[in-house]
């Protein structure tokens, strides 16, 4: 413990950010990596509380006292072990993990002395873990002679997928796209989550026996139904796609665009893909004056993606204020440092143009009482209405499930009133006997650490249903 609570004389410190002026011209992750002296010192500012609220708002209920102590005494393979033994992908959480919402916002030394800088020093042990060779692919000592079905090879999915394979099932992952990641791989972008993290993951799990069939597109190509007859259980962890819109008029203009839709075209062109709409210009900001609506860390990414691209001008349009933003106050700060300008207070009235859309009519927004969420609630000023120019606008205001009983030819698939999957929050079943769900498609648009949660909760249920009937079987 003598290495430790170094907090009173040990300032907080966060890996080198890297300068905005030469980040803006690539899409590389902007945090450096803490240097090994820099991780066990910073490691050794936490005074190893005895109810530690960091681990308590860690979605994953991380030990995170026992791996920073490990850390500071440079106890790595040990800290390693710790911090995988509860997440499944720790380098990830440790870049995209809104920590200053969870953990760090969390921390009791936050108030005075700044908290533990956790979400780096996780990213540390776990990138330390990998150079050294400690982070091994799954062995199966004995298979247990049953079959899982998991569609999507989002987060959700690939942390049960990895603790079925565990449990020794034979897992087959069904993803609709090419690559494995989810929204890892074609939303976030690689200035926060760089591609060959996620890449080096699906490696990982191929090698310990997990089968993936890309391209198959569940409910076009197989249905539901097949997958039932095929498999022991299946899990729906296929996320939320469908964009939300907003009623303005002339909204059939050209270059008004989904967010989603613009981040996957700029992530599968980093991965070298040709990509037409990229090629011609049309999902393409350079030399755009650019407007992105919303103010989420959909939003954020959108409007960072396009400094990169080399946009003219760039700005976010948001109803609230900086206080009552959605996203990460942290993200709001590097678009910033990065040269985008916010328009608080803002809401979108109409679009104008000549086939393609050239000036947002706005109107000016003032906050009223608190909503539901806990956010302030706005209301139009009378009389206030101003014009932006625009040639390019991207639409990031949030998204909602598909219909999944329609795409999966199920109309028996219980959803909720939002669309999403309604299941039994002990079982994680839905009403389809044998059949899960986990990640955003049960909770709505989420975080990636709360899909993992998920995945690796769903993936236990699914492998209790699986022996209990197995054992009934037999019985019977
Ligand atoms: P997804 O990641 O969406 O994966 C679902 C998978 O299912 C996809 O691969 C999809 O192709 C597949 N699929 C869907 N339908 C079918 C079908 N019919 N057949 C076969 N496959 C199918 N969270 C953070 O914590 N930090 C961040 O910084 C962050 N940034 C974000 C930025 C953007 C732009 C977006 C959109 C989200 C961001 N999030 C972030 C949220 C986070 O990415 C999601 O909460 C998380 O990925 C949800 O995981 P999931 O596995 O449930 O779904
Ligand atoms: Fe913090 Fe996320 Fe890591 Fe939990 S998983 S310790 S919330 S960075
Ligand atoms: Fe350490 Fe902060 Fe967690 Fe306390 S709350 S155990 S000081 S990281």
């Amino acid at each position: 413990m003598s290495d430790m609570l170094k907090f009173t004389d040990t300032s907080q410190q966060y890996p080198e950010v890297r300068d905005a002026g030469k980040r803006n011209h690539d899409f590389d992750e902007i945090y450096t990596q803490f240097d090994p002296k820099q991780a066990a010192v910073q490691a050794s500012r936490c005074s190893q509380c005895g109810v530690p609220f960091c681990q308590i708002h860690c979605p994953l209920s991380n030990n995170i006292p026992d791996w920073l102590r490990l850390t500071a005494e440079g106890r790595l393979e040990e800290a390693y072990a710790i911090s995988s033994a509860t997440n499944t992908f720790p380098e990830i959480c440790g870049r995209i993990c809104p920590q200053d919402r969870l953990c760090e916002g969390n921390c009791v030394i936050e108030k005075g002395f700044q908290s533990v800088t956790i979400g780096s020093v996780e990213k540390y042990i776990t990138e330390t873990a990998f150079e050294n060779g400690w982070v091994k692919p799954i062995t199966v000592n004995s298979e247990s002679g049953f079959s899982v079905g998991i569609i999507g090879a989002g987060p959700a999915g690939l942390a049960a997928a990895d603790i079925l394979r565990r449990h020794g099932h034979d897992v087959h992952v069904y993803d609709r796209y090419d690559r494995v990641g989810g929204l890892l791989m074609y939303g976030i972008p690689n200035f926060k989550l760089e591609k060959h993290v996620v890449l080096r993951r699906h490696h990982l799990l191929k090698e310990g026996g997990i089968h993936f069939h890309l391209n198959c597109d569940i409910g076009n190509q197989v249905t539901l139904d097949e997958l039932r007859k095929k498999h022991n259980a299946v899990l729906i962890a296929t996320g939320v796609y469908k964009s939300r819109e907003i009623e303005v008029p002339d909204y059939s203009l050209e270059n008004i665009i989904p967010a989603l839709e613009y981040l996957t075209t700029s992530n599968r062109k980093g991965l070298g893909d040709k990509v037409a709409a990229f090629d011609n210009g049309s999902l393409n900001a350079e030399g755009k004056e650019v407007v992105v609506i919303g103010g989420g860390d959909t939003a954020m990414d959108c409007v960072r993606t396009a400094v990169r691209q080399g946009a003219k001008k760039v700005t976010c349009l948001y109803r609230r204020d900086r206080a009552n933003m959605p996203g990460s106050s942290r993200e709001v700060k590097n678009a910033e440092e990065e040269g985008v300008q916010f328009m608080w207070l803002s809401a979108p009235k109409a679009f104008a143009g000549n086939k393609k859309v050239s000036q947002i009519l706005t109107q000016r927004m003032r906050l009223v009482t608190h909503d539901t969420s806990g956010r302030q609630a706005v209301v139009a000023v009378e009389g206030e209405q101003f014009t932006v120019s625009a040639d390019m606008v991207i639409k990031a205001l949030g998204f909602d499930a598909e219909d999944l009983p329609v795409m999966f030819n199920a109309p028996e698939l219980k959803t909720t009133r939002y669309g999403t999957l309604d299941i039994n929050h002990q079982t994680f079943m839905t009403n389809l006997p044998g059949v899960f769900a986990a990640g955003d498609i049960v909770h709505g648009a989420s975080l990636v650490v709360w899909a993992i949660r998920d995945g690796r909760d769903a993936a236990d249920a699914m492998h209790h249903y699986i022996i209990t009937n197995a054992k009934r079987s037999k019985a019977a």
